[in-house]
């Protein structure tokens, strides 16, 4: 496969460390809020990858953070803390409101068919490995204590400006404006790897530590958590092109310097989703959630599809006509697609042909709309039959996840048919109870004639339709 490596400038050939194993970190939503469609077009992008590798036969071992504490206004550690001030406009604690946004996210990204990770961990739940790795830090010099916080030297990093590409004079410009200066700090650039002076005196999230009672900060949670379920050594690491500086290259900077050796190969960054005004955020214009997408008409995956029509290097401009002619191209991809004679005849002399087009669309860096492109022309090509397209769009779409063939009609059932069978279950149980086992026999068989199979356990009856 070949990728975008935001380290090296360029596209990559993909190899894993390990043949056929895929370690792959991508850093997860902050829950003080929910999230915007700016956010979820990260995440599709982020799903893609992640399906297209197992598509390409990888296994691959994903870990996601769910940051709860530490992550301020401004990504250098200054402005009001997320959560703190999630929780003060909600008048919740902070827990609840981690709680709250974290199930919205995971019902969010359930619509758009986002797979949830394997493993997702809570940035509060690891505090020991943070204090392990920052304590290691300071040991070997690349930390410092200042003013009761503890600080990461960057000018002790191995090429720290490597990932962004950009030299010191070039980003100090481009943050100086939004940076109010931290006095503790030897440059600029350093961050906090734990702090003790907050100047949050309200502060709810705080835990012991060497260096007195606080909390830690947000980049040292990715490197922790990656650190502890991913082990010394990534393949991918994901996240949008904002997380490129600082969080990615203090991730990069700590990670290193703890383990003494490079850590992670490729890195993999999504371009924006902007409005008409820029970059989409929570805080200006119209917040665009997923549930006011649904609540004025649309099928969240219109909007899945929406994004697979772009690269996910290309920023991508949102609109509400961009969105209706997404709607109605997948609203006709999906009819056409229901217009096919379900009658079994696989003619498989094609199927590869197409299976390794679609590879391709894959491995030509993870190109979403030439996988699109695939679909269409498998649907166009009169020497397959209906069968045949239906085999390989299921296939495909175990990568797109944009539920293109629906479920048989068949095999879905009415309400009546649902409160017969349950009625009878109910005349069986008391038939059962009567120990008039001819009758419960009886009822069994009329409805397994019917092409419904009733399945007895402890927990009760159950059934499930005979298929074909
Ligand atoms: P946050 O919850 O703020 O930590 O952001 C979650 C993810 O969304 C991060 O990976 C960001 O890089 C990404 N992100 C933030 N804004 C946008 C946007 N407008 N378009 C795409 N991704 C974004
Ligand atoms: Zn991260």
């Amino acid at each position: 496969m070949k990728i975008y490596n935001t380290l090296t400038k360029k596209v990559d050939t993909f190899t894993p460390n390990e043949e056929n194993t895929v370690r792959m970190y991508t850093c997860g939503p902050t829950v003080y809020h929910y999230a915007h469609i700016g956010n979820l077009r990260t995440y599709i992008f982020e799903d893609i990858l992640e399906k297209g590798l197992e598509y390409l036969g990888y296994n691959v071992l994903r870990v996601m953070n769910v940051t709860d504490v530490g992550h301020l206004e401004n990504d250098s550690d200054t402005g009001e803390d997320k959560m703190q001030k999630g929780a003060e406009r909600e008048h919740k604690s902070v827990y609840e409101i981690a709680d709250f946004y974290e199930r919205a996210f995971f019902q969010d990204c359930a619509k758009l068919n986002i797979r949830k990770p394997k493993v997702v961990e809570r940035a509060t739940k690891h505090i020991d490995t943070y204090i392990k790795i920052i304590e290691n830090l300071l040991d070997k010099g690349y930390a410092y204590i200042s003013n009761g916080n503890v600080y990461f030297d960057v000018s002790k990093a191995n090429n720290y400006y490597e990932l962004s590409g950009k030299n010191p004079d070039e980003l100090f410009v481009g943050v100086r404006d939004t940076v109010e200066e931290d006095k503790s700090k030897r440059n600029p650039y350093d961050f906090g790897l734990w702090f003790t002076v907050s100047k949050f005196s309200n502060q709810e999230m705080k835990w012991d530590s060497p260096w007195g009672v606080g909390y830690p900060g947000w980049h040292i949670e990715c490197s922790g958590i990656s650190y502890k379920f991913l082990g010394e050594y990534l393949d991918i690491h994901c996240g949008g092109v904002d997380n490129i500086f600082p969080h990615h290259t203090n991730e990069i900077a700590q990670s290193e310097a703890f383990l003494g050796h490079k850590w992670c190969n490729y890195w993999v960054h999504g371009e924006h989703l902007n409005d008409s005004t820029g970059k989409m955020s929570k805080s200006k214009g119209e917040f665009l959630t997923i549930d006011l997408l649904e609540s004025k008409g649309y099928n969240p995956l219109a909007y899945r599809y929406f994004c697979l029509g772009s690269h996910y290097r290309n920023q991508l401009v949102f609109s509400y006509e961009a969105l209706d002619a997404a709607e109605n191209a997948y609203k006709k991809l999906k009819n056409r697609i229901k217009k096919l004679d379900r009658t079994p005849d696989l003619h498989d002399d094609k199927v590869d042909f197409y299976k390794d087009k679609f590879k391709d669309a894959i491995e030509n860096d993870l190109n979403t709309s030439s996988m699109l492109t695939v679909v269409y022309d498998v649907l166009k090509d009169d020497e397959l039959t209906d069968f045949t397209k239906l085999y390989l769009i299921e296939d495909f779409d175990k990568v797109l996840s944009l539920d293109l063939i629906d479920e048989l009609e068949e095999n879905k059932i009415s309400d009546e048919t649902e409160s017969m069978i349950m009625k009878k279950i109910e005349e069986r149980n008391i038939a059962k109870k009567n120990k008039d086992f001819a009758t419960a026999d009886k009822i069994r068989d009329e409805l397994f004639d019917k092409g419904i199979r009733l399945i007895d356990s402890r927990e009760g009856t159950t059934y499930e339709i005979i298929e074909e």
